[in-house]
């Protein structure tokens, strides 16, 4: 009986202290952190740092971006996989959630299980833009000016299991072309080294495009979803499957995530806060004119969010390993 009772008193007391974790959830004096495992100034920080500050009323807490890049994204991951399961850190990843499973070989953590999945935020179509002393005006003179220079245009990416490196390879197998990628760790700084004309093409997404495209610092040439788009800057751009490439169609989607074992009630506060934040005017206001389209639906919710991010695993898979490509 003894040792039984003793058991008992341990899961109370247990018990107990998830409470106590919840109840403290955010705790004073500590901020909560949202990792970005890409460079400050790209599309990911972008929608991080516009989400920390709709976060913060809600959460009654200070929320901070910290980047942490690298490895497309496994680094920054990684960080927040191995951090305490308190609510204090969370990661903010896009597509390369479902990527880094079969592109990264020895991941230090698994995708599936190793996080909480708090919901996601939005989804962001990406363009194909040029360096402004690029020849070509529009994709048909891109296209035939990258026939002309097969072997020696260069495209730029965020890395392995990137956004940009997923549309970049798409955009190599539909065109039947190889081209030398140059990785970097986030668009932010492959923007300036495009804009400097070090390197030709990029695929980025609009929340980083769509200023540089108005600003006239770039070339865009076409939009890589399936349908045109609204946003005025960008509605004259064509979609890529309407310039010939059949099929092609790349959608970027950001969620939110704690490390594995963050209490359920702290989960609870933090989902809360979110789908206050996602409906905060000024978030959506600044959402919209980047061209994103924040999530309403049950994908705001943690186990929708799962089950979507296991689909795109499924989707892309079989695409990446079709391409041969893979990171040890
Ligand atoms: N746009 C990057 C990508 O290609 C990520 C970033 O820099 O935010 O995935």
């Amino acid at each position: 009986m003894k040792p039984l009772m003793t058991l008992a008193a341990m899961a109370a007391a247990l018990l107990a202290t998830a409470g106590v974790q919840a109840a403290d959830f955010p705790a004073k004096d500590k901020p909560v952190t949202i990792v970005v495992p890409f460079a400050a100034g790209g599309p990911t920080d972008r929608v991080a740092r516009d989400l920390a500050e709709a976060l913060r009323k809600p959460l009654g807490a200070t929320v901070v971006v910290d980047n942490a890049a690298g490895a497309g994204s496994s680094i920054g991951s990684n960080k927040v996989a191995k951090a305490a399961p308190d609510g204090h850190t969370l990661l903010l990843n896009h597509i390369a959630m479902a990527n880094m499973p079969t592109l990264v070989r020895n991941l230090p953590f698994k995708v599936e299980t190793d996080f909480e999945y708090l919901g996601m935020i939005n989804e962001v179509p990406m363009t194909l833009i040029g360096k402004p002393s690029l020849a070509a005006n529009n994709y048909k003179e891109l296209s035939a000016w990258i026939q002309q220079n097969k072997g020696k245009v260069n495209l730029g990416n965020a890395g392995v299991g990137s956004a940009s490196h997923l549309c970049g390879l798409l955009l190599q197998n539909a065109l039947q072309i190889d081209m030398t990628t140059v990785p970097y760790k986030g668009t932010a700084p492959a923007m300036t080294d495009l804009i400097g004309g070090q390197i030709d093409l990029l695929c980025d997404q609009t929340t980083n495009t769509t200023s540089q495209i108005e600003g006239k610092k770039v070339k865009a040439f076409a939009v890589t979803t399936s349908k045109r788009l609204s946003t005025p800057a960008l509605k004259d751009l064509p979609t890529l499957q309407e310039s010939g490439l059949k099929g092609f169609e790349v959608t970027i989607w950001h969620g939110l995530y704690a490390p594995k074992g963050t209490p359920a009630e702290v989960q609870a506060k933090i989902n809360g806060a979110l789908k206050a934040a996602l409906k905060d005017p000024e978030f959506l206001k600044k959402q919209e004119g980047l061209g994103a389209v924040v999530v309403t639906d049950k994908r705001v919710e943690g186990a929708e969010h799962k089950k979507f991010v296991a689909a795109e695993i499924a989707k892309w898979s079989p695409i990446i390993k079709a391409a041969g490509v893979y990171v040890d």
